[in-house]
């Protein structure tokens, strides 16, 4: 029976076609999405959409049908999932970084480990930064038994691109096994990166400093990443909060116009918000962590749940993407400080 999704639902985004096609190509069956990206300025497949359609269409030999750009259909026949060695390039600076949030799930069901080069943006606005899947996303991966070990190869911003990252995905024997993750713990660690590759080395120094100003940060907690040649130009300032059980990592991109000072300025209002945030996950870890979790309860019959401060509009809908394709119910639980999400198999009855 064909997975029917409606592109124009809840925030009407890109999410829900990477969503659907990880899914068709995790349950081998066909995805129609109609209105795709209707919710946006620009509707329909744009370059870093297509490749996410084209890397799904590679690792399946799907036939598919509406693979343009613009295109606000799309039918999806997947094939069964090969693993193995396969390279991914988006062509522009869009993120490469939604391109395995496609393809992970279905690799990491399947019965060999994958090898991906990716190519494109390492680092963009409305998407994972890399530090953020390596650091914050991939040890919950890992801690479902699926290895995964992401290598940062060369920084890619917009407008420019030339990013690349590998991925290494290496499936669990008895398949994904899922966990409960209700609080963060003890913050062990924070401290900030700027980096701005094909910039004067002060737009790095001034973020910094005027992060540790804001946040009364000390000289140990900055640092300044090294750039590779050719790199960007480009400007990131993140900031990286550990605690015992998750790590949240937050990104401020630096534009031309903007201070130093400013850029600083909007991450420290982001750090502080995260710090009185009483979720085991941030916002963008919540959205993402709902699709590899669903799969791991599904593959034991086990439920599991998680706790986020900010349930977003994005969240939700992804929630609703997954629970139309595959046998999951998301119960979410409101409490004064956060909210609180069991996923769960729907033939068992909520707790
Ligand atoms: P569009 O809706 O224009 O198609 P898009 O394809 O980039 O945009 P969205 O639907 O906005 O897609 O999804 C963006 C993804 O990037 C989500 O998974 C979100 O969690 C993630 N993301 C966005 N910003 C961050 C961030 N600062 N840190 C981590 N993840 C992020």
């Amino acid at each position: 029976m064909p997975i029917h999704l409606d592109g124009a639902t809840g925030e009407g985004g890109g999410q829900i076609l990477r969503t659907g096609l990880a899914l068709s190509l995790c349950t081998g069956r066909p995805l129609q999405i109609t209105r795709i990206r209707a919710g946006r300025a620009k509707p329909g497949l744009m370059r870093q959409h297509l490749a996410c359609v084209l890397a799904a269409q590679a690792i399946s030999d799907a036939t598919v049908t509406g693979a343009t750009l613009g295109s606000q259909d799309l039918h999806v026949t997947p094939g069964p999932v090969r693993a193995g060695d396969h390279d991914f390039a988006v062509g522009t600076a869009g993120s490469c970084l939604l391109v395995l949030q496609t393809v992970l799930p279905p690799l990491m069901l399947a019965d060999a480990p994958s090898r991906l080069r990716l190519q494109g943006g390492t680092h963009n606005p409305m998407a994972p930064p890399f530090h953020f899947l390596e650091r914050c996303f991939a040890p919950l991966v890992r801690r479902t038994g699926v290895g995964l070990s992401l290598t940062l190869r060369r920084m890619g911003f917009y407008p420019a691109g030339g990013g690349e990252v590998e991925a290494l995905i290496e499936p669990a024997i008895d398949g994904p096994q899922p966990f409960d993750l209700m609080e963060r713990g003890a913050p062990i660690e924070a401290f900030a990166e700027a980096v701005s590759p094909g910039l004067p080395r002060s737009v790095s120094q001034r973020e910094l400093a005027a992060l540790a100003r804001l946040l009364g940060w000390e000289s140990e907690q900055l640092r300044e990443l090294p750039c590779r040649q050719n790199e960007g130009p480009g400007n990131a300032l993140m900031a990286t909060l550990v605690h015992e059980h998750s790590t949240d990592l937050l990104i401020q991109l630096g534009e031309r116009g903007q201070s130093a000072e400013a850029v600083a300025s909007a991450l420290a209002r982001a750090v502080r918000a995260a710090q009185a945030d009483e979720g085991a996950v941030g916002e963008h870890l919540a959205d993402q962590w709902a699709l590899p979790l669903a799969l791991a309860v599904l593959n034991t019959g086990r439920a599991a749940r998680y706790s986020v401060g900010t349930l977003t509009e994005h969240t939700r809908t992804n929630f609703g993407v997954i629970a139309q394709a595959l046998p999951v119910c998301f119960d979410v639980v409101k409490t004064p400080s956060r909210h609180e999400v069991t996923v769960r198999p729907n033939d068992i009855a909520p707790a």
